[in-house]
């Protein structure tokens, strides 16, 4: 790859946007529906209000509340909107981050410090996880120190609480569960997790994540929800992604504290910087108002109604693209999710080849392994494309069953080689190399070089 050079003049404004355009033209076509992830569409006239909100606070930095106050009130708003959806009573606090991931971050930091300060003779805090569990926590363990310790899934892919009340041990500060989670879109036993943690005196963090701004609306509509959120007593935060199913720009989600105190711990102060009095609420430094005020924008423009209404759609694709799957007799739904979020395995294809084939249609599906599967997530912009995605994945499937030869080189082989190696830190540094060089050099990503 070219590398360039820093512009000597600049270039007409025309020119600049023309290129960019032009670089686009080699992206996944969300706005056709022709994505499962990523992107959360739903229709012009809410990203169009989302877009004209962030381009208003475009320059504002939510960094000093004191200087751009009206963001502080748009913060505070947001959040107590949210609160009130996840039965928050009075007490409920939070702070709005640039995503799910630091929402977590900062949800494993605030449980490290408490327990730094309230049990001080933990020296290795352990904090116990479902496999399903969103990679994030992976990261805030390995950021922040703290130990992992994963339960198995039941046989519905959602947690083996029987499981989770075995590994608890007097080092345990934190049991999480995820409604849903990310890989199979099941909710975790959310009501018995956190009868666990009232008995053990634990905390619980609930990753809504992904099911923040959907469930409440799927349960409004009569689907199968249990509760998930502050209803419950013994959940004491949660997180939920304005950029998912709220429709916001990127670069917001909410975590809420079930009291004040706790969210304390989240905080970082420095007084004796010579910068002055240095106080940050979460990872990042500075924090664009656009996406905060994309956030309220959205949850002020569709309300409980035009939530409803997306929802209302997106659960009629999902029952068309499940019942259609169903149908054909190579693949099987995981579980029984929910939400539009699923994932499909079979017994007698390899699915990362029927990836492949429908990569060729044009489609662009995510790979999942432990079991291998492929993932879905649907928004308002798969109302249009359903029909045509399951003929084209009845073709692939018999595709990939008439000719698997022909689908033996790429994701097929790919993950066969990941499979082939048992240790998990070579298999993780080669995603880091070949990440690197896909980064700088262009290419494919692949497992080149390997070691069997
Ligand atoms: C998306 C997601 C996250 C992480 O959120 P980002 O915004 O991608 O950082 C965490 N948990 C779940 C269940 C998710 O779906």
């Amino acid at each position: 790859m070219e590398k360039s050079r820093f512009p000597q003049e600049g270039a007409a404004r025309e020119e600049v946007l023309a290129q960019l355009e032009a670089y686009q033209q080699v992206d996944g076509d969300w706005k056709a529906g022709k994505t499962w992830s990523l992107v959360y569409y739903a229709g012009e006239e809410v990203t169009r209000l989302a877009e004209e909100a962030y381009l208003k606070y475009f320059h504002t930095n939510a960094l000093n509340p004191f200087v751009f106050r009206s963001l502080k009130r748009l913060e505070t708003e947001t959040l107590s909107m949210a609160a009130d959806l996840f039965h928050g009573g009075e007490g409920v606090v939070g702070s709005l981050t640039s995503g799910g991931s630091e929402s977590i971050l900062m949800a494993v930091k605030t449980y490290r410090d408490e327990a730094r300060a309230a049990k001080p003779q933990i020296k290795e805090p352990e904090v116990i996880v479902p496999v399903s569990v969103h990679a994030a926590f992976e990261k805030a363990a390995h950021y922040f120190g703290v130990k992992l310790v994963h339960a198995p899934l039941a046989a519905d892919y959602r947690v083996d609480i029987d499981a989770v009340k075995r590994l608890i041990t007097p080092n345990t500060i934190l049991l999480v569960g995820s409604a849903p989670q990310y890989p199979h879109g099941v909710i975790d036993p959310i009501a018995a997790l956190s009868e666990l943690a009232v008995q053990h005196g634990l905390r619980l963090h609930v990753d809504a994540c992904l099911g923040g701004f959907t469930l409440p609306f799927i349960k409004e509509l009569g689907g199968e929800v249990p509760d998930f959120d502050f209803a419950l007593p013994g959940v004491s935060s949660l997180s939920a992604d304005l950029h998912k199913y709220a429709f916001a720009a990127k670069g917001v989600s909410a975590v809420l504290y079930r009291d004040a105190a706790l969210r304390e711990f989240q905080y970082f102060a420095y007084g004796d910087w010579p910068g002055g009095l240095f106080i940050s609420p979460s990872a990042t430094g500075t924090r664009p108002g656009g996406a905060i005020a994309s956030a309220w924008a959205a949850l002020k423009f569709l309300g409980r109604k035009g939530y409803l209404e997306i929802t209302r759609s997106v659960r009629e694709t999902t029952r068309t693209l499940l019942e259609g799957i169903r149908r054909i007799p190579e693949l099987h739904i995981l579980g029984a999710p929910p939400a539009g979020i699923f994932a499909f395995g079979s017994q007698t294809l390899n699915v990362h080849a029927l990836a492949d084939a429908l990569e060729h249609k044009g489609w662009v599906v995510d790979q999942q392994v432990n079991p291998a599967c492929l993932h879905f997530m649907v928004t308002p912009a798969h109302a249009g494309v359903a029909e045509t995605f399951l003929r084209d994945l009845r073709t692939a499937v018999a595709e990939v069953k008439a000719h698997p030869e022909q689908f033996a080189t790429g994701s097929a082989a790919l993950y066969g080689m990941r499979a082939a190696v048992p240790e998990p830190g070579v298999v993780n540094q080669f995603i880091k190399s070949a990440y690197s060089r896909f980064m700088t050099e262009g290419g494919t990503f692949g497992f080149e070089g390997l070691p069997e």
